[in-house]
């Protein structure tokens, strides 16, 4: 963040981006105070509080990156992937005096993820962790409003046992507490199989200047280094 500052990069906090619109090769960036977009119904109009002229606008909105560009006025909505949601919950290991695992551990994985798999923080805390649950679909404005639903239900923990058992069978009754959830944002839904990123520009919505990230989930933040090269190629001009 400080070599970006240093090299003349603003982060703009607080503020959400409610929408765009395209005149001739120019994108006109919608964005809201964030506190006002919160309090937003779903029958008030959006009216953004300033308008961006930006050359170049990438957006990885993450979760609400298939709504956002939905409120982009002039892209062919046909472009956009259908989107879903995989909450995937971490349960950690009450501390124990010798802990059971030196080395991360993964199980063969699952549909829409990499299986229960064994993590060790750097203060040497045990999670087991991420589940898939498949969520039910979120409207636009709720999305970029991000009421995602983060709850750990401590009564996941049933499924957790069995198959962390599956690779430390002497894990005992009781020694799960809740850690903390993810949710991943997809383009391929329940039982359709692994669907890679989307990574779209112009060639795919036909609107210059835009490129669009969808279904960033992981390894997502392994190859953000990669994904910003490919999309700094996409984009220069
Ligand atoms: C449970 C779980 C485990 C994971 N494990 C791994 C792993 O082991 N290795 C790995 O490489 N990756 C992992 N990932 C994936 C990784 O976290 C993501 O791929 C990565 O965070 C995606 O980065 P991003 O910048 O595209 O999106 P995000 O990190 O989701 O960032 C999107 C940003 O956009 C902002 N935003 C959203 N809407 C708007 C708007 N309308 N206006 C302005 N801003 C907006 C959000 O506030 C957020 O700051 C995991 C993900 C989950 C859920």
């Amino acid at each position: 963040m400080g070599e970006a500052e240093s090299h003349g990069t603003t982060f703009c906090y607080n503020n959400t981006v409610v929408g765009a619109h395209f005149e001739g090769n120019q994108i006109y960036l919608h964005v809201s105070q964030t506190e006002t977009v919160k309090e937003c119904d779903h029958h008030s109009q959006q009216h953004p509080d300033i308008l961006l002229l930006p050359k170049l606008v990438v957006n990885s909105a993450g979760l609400s990156a298939a709504a956002v560009a939905r409120c982009f006025r002039g892209i062919n909505p046909g472009v956009i992937p259908p989107y879903y949601f995989a909450r995937g919950c971490y349960f950690s290991l009450l501390s124990s005096k010798v802990p059971p695992f030196k080395h991360l551990i993964y199980p063969i994985p699952e549909d829409g993820g990499l299986g229960v798999h064994v993590t060790l923080d750097l203060d040497g805390q045990i999670k087991f962790g991420p589940d898939v649950e498949w969520l039910d679909p979120i409207d636009d404005i709720s999305s970029i409003q991000n009421k995602f639903d983060y709850t750990v239900c401590a009564d996941r923990a049933k499924k957790f046992y069995p198959e962390i058992r599956k690779y430390y069978p002497s894990l005992k009754d009781g020694s799960l507490q809740p850690g903390y959830a993810g949710i991943r944002p997809k383009v391929s839904g329940p039982g359709e199989g692994f669907a890679d990123f989307i990574i779209q520009g112009e060639e795919s919505h036909g609107i210059p200047g835009l490129v669009n990230l969808f279904g960033i989930e992981s390894p997502g933040l392994t190859s953000s280094m990669a994904i910003a090269e490919h999309v700094a190629t996409q984009l220069s001009v």
